[in-house]
């Protein structure tokens, strides 16, 4: 274990140059104070839990103090933001402090978000509130729980220091861990503004340090791009299964590394609904959770365009074309497992469709519902879920399907089945009420709530005692929450 003072750090990205980042010092917050920690987190910098406890934790995670060795760099970078390219974005509010290094050898991203302006920061103010650092912080240390591909975030500090959205709030910052904070709209930048050198520089940082094996193959770039491909549609399959909207997919939004990253006006469902929009500026839907798959996809050719540089246009388009299918090949893999099922019937994702259909008509608790599938055998499970349908008859007939296919399946008990589903099913996922009850007592200055919340999220598989009241449906205030966008 080491002490904060005693972190590596070895910049690689600040090394690139002033053409990739720009030097700015974090502007500190008023009166810091941590509302929350992951201990989980900082594990994964060699740091014990204990230290969050220290005022100096507080500090140098609210812009006050800095380690000699940091670089804070804010990063440039463009990309398409719903469908329209934006030439100039960049860390508008967040800054990468610099790179440390675990005792496995392993490299993390120090980003703090909401660090004051910068070159980028537009017509922004550099900040970052407290309910919107709350809520990066639950759904990303949330998501890696449940086994998805994310971002981390190591602690969230408050403030005293006045911002101004609606009303005004609070400014607060949470520290962000990620390999790399590299995004599609990085290459797109140098791409369309016709940097060739800078370019290839970028493309030559991403493959030693993130996609090292790739240089084995014959053509590293393409391998490259292909594993991105893949990862991307894991990252889409798992989002899927899960019920999780991420609500802002612009490309500058999108990890090299095919991890969630920079959340907004992210939910997961409560209710099942393909058509959901958990981002209220989102008019049309692009960014609707059904749409996310080929919005995935239409992501990837705006990176692909930007690589047309370095790879040839049919390659690219051959690689592109891995993703429908590497991602209906997870997604059903995930699903079968949400079913309890171990083996693969080519009727299978029909049986999925068709209990997404009913679910959809009667608004069933996507959670709950797979947790309690697995409760009990297949038979005594659907007779107890099918009060949940309004089309009861067309439920029994998806069940006469299902407990079918569960024969068919093998012999199992019902603590196998139990166990075996329950470890794929969450008990627990951040529901936007969950989440907003955090935030009010947050606002209030009692974090008691965040803690606990993210404690349970910790461990979403695992039935908690005493709290039982994390594992329900919202209640009616809580279902159609408006998420600002202003954040
Ligand atoms: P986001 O929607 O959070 O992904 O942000 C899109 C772009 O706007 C990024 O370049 C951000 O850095 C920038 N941005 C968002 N909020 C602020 C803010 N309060 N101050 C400055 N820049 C911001
Ligand atoms: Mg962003």
């Amino acid at each position: 274990m080491k002490a904060l003072d005693e972190l590596t750090f070895d910049n690689r990205f600040a090394r690139l140059g002033d053409a990739f980042s720009t030097h700015v010092l974090p502007e500190p917050l008023d009166e810091p104070r941590l509302v929350v920690a992951s201990g989980a987190a900082l594990a994964l910098l060699d740091l014990d839990p204990a230290v969050a406890q220290t005022p100096v934790f507080a500090e140098l995670f609210s812009g006050h103090k800095l380690w000699e060795e940091a670089e804070p760099r804010a990063m440039v970078y463009s990309g398409h933001q719903f469908g329209g390219y934006s030439p100039q974005l960049g860390d508008g509010r967040g800054l990468l402090l610099g790179e440390v290094y675990n005792a496995a050898g392993e490299h993390w991203d120090l980003h703090l978000k909401g660090a004051g302006m910068t070159p980028y920061s537009r017509m922004g103010d550099g900040r970052a509130v407290l309910r919107s650092s709350i809520r990066e912080f639950l759904a990303s240390e949330a998501l890696h729980a449940l086994g998805i591909p994310s971002s981390r975030a190591l602690c969230v500090i408050g403030s005293s220091t006045p911002v101004w959205r609606e009303k005004q709030e609070r400014g607060a910052m949470v520290l962000r861990l990620a390999p790399s904070h590299i995004r599609f709209g990085h290459f797109e930048y140098f791409y369309y503004t016709k940097k060739p050198e800078q370019q290839a520089q970028l493309a030559e940082h991403v493959l030693n340090l993130h996609y090292p094996e790739c240089r084995e193959q014959p053509e590293p770039y393409l391998a490259m791009f292909r594993e991105i491909v893949e990862r991307n549609a894991e990252m889409i399959a798992k989002w899927q299964a899960y019920g999780f909207c991420h609500g802002v997919m612009n490309t500058d939004n999108m990890s090299i590394l095919g991890i969630t990253f920079d959340f907004g006006p992210f939910a997961f469902l409560d209710d099942f609904d393909a058509h959901f929009i958990c981002n209220h500026s989102d008019h049309e839907g692009r960014y609707s959770f059904s749409n996310q798959v080929p919005i995935g996809q239409w992501n990837l050719s705006a990176l692909a365009q930007a690589l047309t540089p370095f790879i040839s246009v049919d390659a690219l388009k051959e690689a592109l074309g891995l993703y429908l299918p590497l991602y209906q090949a997870h997604y059903l893999d995930l699903m079968r497992r949400r079913l309890g099922l171990t083996t693969a019937e080519d009727e299978d994702q029909k049986l999925v469709e068709r209990l997404l259909a009913l679910m959809q008509n009667s608004g069933v608790d996507y959670t709950l519902f797979f947790r309690r599938l697995g409760d009990e055998s297949a038979t005594l499970a659907v007779a107890r879920l099918r009060d949940d349908f309004v089309d009861m008859a067309g439920f029994d007939a998806w069940a006469d399907l299902y407990k079918a296919r569960v024969a068919r399946d093998g012999e199992y008990s019902e603590e196998q089945r139990r166990a075996r589903m329950h470890a794929v099913n969450p008990l627990y996922i951040l529901r936007n009420y969950l989440a907003q009850n955090a935030i009010v007592a947050a606002e209030a200055g009692d974090y008691s709530e965040v803690r606990r919340l993210h404690e349970v999220l910790t461990k979403p598989f695992e039935e908690q005692a005493g709290m039982e009241q994390y594992a329900q449906r919202p209640p009616d205030w809580g279902k159609h929450l408006e998420i600002s966008c202003s954040s």
